[in-house]
């Protein structure tokens, strides 16, 4: 008998017949003689409307509540989906995360998960019941109801499938696996077969929303094996797991693109120690999330500093520049909410080169330029105009061939 966790997406239960599909999924697992955990996120386009409804009545909604309005997507599929299997015979509860015991951190519409009861969901396992969660949301230790950002109910199911051992966490969605690239903007991407943590990490905080980056964060620290495949097929999918040796054969497994984020730029920074750290310290206080940074040369005792953060933060990101320049006598602020991240990552970056100057080439002969450039040991990204956004990737793609190299 195993532990199967499966978590199914918003497309994935979009109405009664694909619901009661899911829930055929679930049972078949169940009466194969594995216990089975089910995460469930907002049914289609649900967690979008809650958020165009908030922000209908004021551009600024507290976010105590909205996390209180957009939780509410998913205890509609909890409990739509635990009708269905009580329809088919099947034991089984739909849960809150307060009704479970999913403790975060307060910071509302980004909250962390920061501790499971395992109580309340052992028990119902033992008992032969279904445990159907709502995924996306949490309590804080006031017990007020928190979200998880965006995309959070996968972050639900790996923590549930960390907390409990289970043997895989099955993540069902609407293309069967993870891609070379978003197969809707990349006709030719092609489905990858395996891949490592590390690589599904940077894919993900790169703009491939097909996982939270959070979830893999957690698979990755308690070793959870994931599979990501689709609720409208039987293919096998794409399974993430620790990186072995004949990864490295593949120099680039995959590319992205993110177009959530925004870049600021503070200009005439007086070029003395301690400054960067002035200007960091200040966004962080915000708690405001940083992706890339790149400081200019300086020129007659000045600089530039800019930052890119997501977008939603662009306007506390000004607020925070507007008042850093007048304390630190800087001369001006700029920001450009048009822009868009492209990466292409891959472990055996490690030990080949010549990757930075192909996705260059690349990107030039296409006359894309080339704004921002950051890398890491597995990972190049660059920053260009939003857009230009999709032609940089299929372009990218086509440069390493992905559309060959891909399911190895
Ligand atoms: P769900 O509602 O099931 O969580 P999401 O919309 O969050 O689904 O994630 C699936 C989507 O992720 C796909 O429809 C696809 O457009 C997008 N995506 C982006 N990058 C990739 C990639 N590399 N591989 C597969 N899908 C990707
Ligand atoms: N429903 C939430 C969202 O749309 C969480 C999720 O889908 O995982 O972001
Ligand atoms: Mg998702």
């Amino acid at each position: 008998m195993g532990l199967i966790v499966q978590k199914f997406g918003g497309t994935s239960l979009a109405d009664s017949s694909h619901i009661k599909r899911a829930a055929k999924r679930v049972a078949e697992v169940k009466r194969a003689g594995n216990q089975v955990i089910v995460v469930v996120s907002a049914r289609g386009q649900t967690t979008d409307e809650l958020y165009a409804l908030a922000y209908e009545i004021t551009d600024n909604p507290s976010s105590r509540e909205l996390d209180m309005l957009v939780s509410t997507g998913e205890q509609v599929s909890a409990c739509l989906l635990t009708m269905a299997l009580h329809a088919m015979g099947e034991e089984a509860s739909a849960f809150t995360a307060g009704q479970i015991g999913i403790l975060t951190d307060s910071r509302h519409t980004k909250a962390k998960i920061m501790r499971i009861d395992p109580q309340r969901l052992g028990q119902e396992l033992e008992q032969g019941s279904i445990p159907v969660v709502a995924g996306f949301q949490g309590v804080d230790e006031q017990d007020n109801i928190t979200t998880l950002g965006r995309g959070g109910s996968d972050t639900t199911a790996v923590a549930l499938a960390a907390v409990f051992k289970a043997d895989i966490c099955e993540i069902y969605t609407d293309v069967e696996g993870v891609y070379t690239s978003d197969p809707r903007i990349v006709a030719e991407a092609r489905k990858l077969s395996v891949l490592s943590y590390d690589e599904m990490l940077e894919l993900a905080s790169s703009g491939a929303s097909v996982l939270q980056h959070r979830a893999v964060e957690f698979a990755k620290k308690y070793n959870v094996p994931v599979m990501v495949r689709s609720s409208f097929s039987d293919f096998p999918g794409t399974i993430i797991s620790e990186e072995v040796r004949t990864m490295e054969d593949v120099v680039v497994r995959g590319a992205a693109v993110e177009k959530n984020e925004a870049k600021i730029t503070i200009r005439g920074v007086p070029d003395r120690p301690g400054i960067a750290a002035r200007i960091l310290g200040s966004v962080a206080e915000q708690d405001l999330n940083i992706d890339m940074i790149v400081q200019n040369i300086s020129a007659e005792g000045l600089t530039d500093v800019t930052l890119t953060v997501a977008r939603s933060d662009l306007k506390e990101a000004i607020e925070v520049f507007e008042k850093l320049k007048k304390e630190i006598g800087a001369r001006g602020v700029e920001s450009d909410e048009h822009i868009a991240k492209i990466s292409v990552v891959g472990v055996g970056m490690r030990t080949h080169s010549g990757v930075a100057t192909k996705m260059f080439q690349a990107l030039a002969e296409a006359g894309i330029n080339i704004q921002m450039i950051s890398t890491s040991e597995i990972k190049i990204s660059c920053v260009i105009d939003e857009k230009s956004a999709d032609e940089a990737l299929r372009v990218v793609h086509k440069a390493f061939e992905l559309e060959k190299a891909a399911t190895k």
